[in-house]
């Protein structure tokens, strides 16, 4: 280890993002500090897919193994439309990698979390970010605690991974443009009486919009869609039953104008955030948390240009996922009725042509571009 690296670095925010990052940094010897504002971990399942590129880079440290033994192998995707299976993709056949495995964002950040504290470091929970300072030699961080009261710290670096709404890139004064799209979308946790195949995500090209549904456990079924009662459309002999969970959200595009700033970087929701169809969000903060912490190993020993490299990398390929994924959800959702049309004849067809469904599935995978934590 350098002999730079003394004082911790700071991580903001113990999503899947900030805790990939702190076990990257410790499993390299790094001392960090990783805080979050929330009193308890997150118990909503979220993301439900981790990609092969996530099991790659998580490999060494052991989750990925944990993640194989808790969740399911992906086996495919369907696609149904008016009451039939339209398409069909197996990835045991067409992905020259691991297949994705199904396990709630949860469980994911749990393992992660343990595989953390087994290096001795604990997130410290209850803190907030407040306000951001740097100068040439270090960052200087105002936190809140549980009961109002303030504390200042310094870190030599700073990992701002502290979701979409990022208290540290607003400090940063970093502009975070792109668009949103119009409409709200459901999900539900739910109970399905169903035979469809539990192995598989199933897609529904519905008369009103676009509908996902996939397996979490025991019989329990993330469905999200966009229509005005996505319930009414499952495929198959589905029926409803009872709700765990239920929310709404609206879809939005955006990336941060820059990732970095001096010693201070952002990874995850915090610098780019997109629609769930292609099951990247969590995934791509896992990767950027990778690189970042290649990037902040050199930049603690006093190569501070690594942070910058960081940036570039990161923004140049997240910004190309972003506008794929915007892409397929724009012509996946259904809306407007000419666009409905074109999408329930040429997705079916499409997706049956190799090199588009090939580049899909390496989109879903997250093996549309080289793992690299050098320009
Ligand atoms: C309903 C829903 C469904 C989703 N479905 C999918 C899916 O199917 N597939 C997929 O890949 N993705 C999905 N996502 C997106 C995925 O959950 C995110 O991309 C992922 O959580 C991003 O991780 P992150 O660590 O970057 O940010 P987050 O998970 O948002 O974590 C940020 C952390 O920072 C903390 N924090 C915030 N502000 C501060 C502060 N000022 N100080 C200290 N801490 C702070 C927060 O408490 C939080 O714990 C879904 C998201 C939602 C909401």
């Amino acid at each position: 280890m350098p002999a730079a690296i003394r004082k911790p670095l700071m991580i903001v925010g113990a999503g899947p993002t900030g805790l990939a990052a702190a076990l990257f940094l410790s499993r390299r010897g790094v001392p960090v500090r990783i805080i979050d504002a929330a009193t308890q971990p997150t118990t909503t399942s979220k993301a439900l897919l981790v990609n092969p590129r996530s099991l790659e880079i998580l490999g060494q440290s052991g989750v990925a193994a944990s993640i194989i033994a808790e969740g399911y192998e992906v086996l495919g995707v369907t696609m149904h439309r008016g009451g039939r299976d339209v398409a069909s993709v197996d990835l045991g056949r067409e992905l020259r990698s691991r297949l994705p495995i199904g396990l709630t964002q949860a469980r994911t950040e749990a393992l992660l979390t343990e595989a953390l504290s087994a290096k001795g470091v604990q997130v410290e929970r209850g803190l907030t970010l407040q306000t951001l300072q740097q100068d040439t030699e270090q960052v200087t961080l105002t936190l809140q605690q549980a009961d109002g009261s303030t504390q200042t710290v310094q870190a030599p670096l700073v990992f701002g991974a502290d979701g979409a709404r990022s208290a540290v890139r607003h400090a940063l004064g970093i502009d975070f443009a792109g668009n949103a799209l119009p409409e709200p979308w459901q999900l539900w946790d739910l109970r399905l009486r169903t035979s469809l195949d539990r192995q598989r995500a199933h897609i529904g090209l519905v008369p009103d919009g676009f509908l996902f549904l996939m397996h979490l456990h025991a019989g329990v079924w993330r469905v999200i869609g966009n229509g005005a009662d996505p319930l009414a459309h499952l495929p198959g002999d589905s029926v409803p039953g009872e709700v765990l969970w239920q929310s709404q959200f609206h879809i939005a595009h955006r990336l941060a104008d820059k990732f970095s700033v001096g010693r201070v970087a952002l990874g995850g929701d915090a610098a780019h955030i997109h629609s769930p169809l292609g099951a990247r969000g969590m995934n791509l903060g896992i990767e950027d948390a990778w690189v970042f912490a290649d990037c902040a190993f050199d930049a603690m020993g006093g190569k501070l240009e690594r942070m910058q490299e960081y940036a570039e990398l990161r923004q140049l390929l997240d910004g190309q996922v972003v506008r794929r994924v915007e892409a397929i959800t724009r012509l996946m959702r259904g809306r407007p009725a000419s666009l409905r049309w074109l999408r329930d004849h040429l997705a079916p067809l499409v997706i049956k042509f190799p090199p588009v469904r090939r580049r899909l599935l390496q989109t879903m995978a997250g093996l549309d571009h080289p793992l690299s934590t050098r320009c």
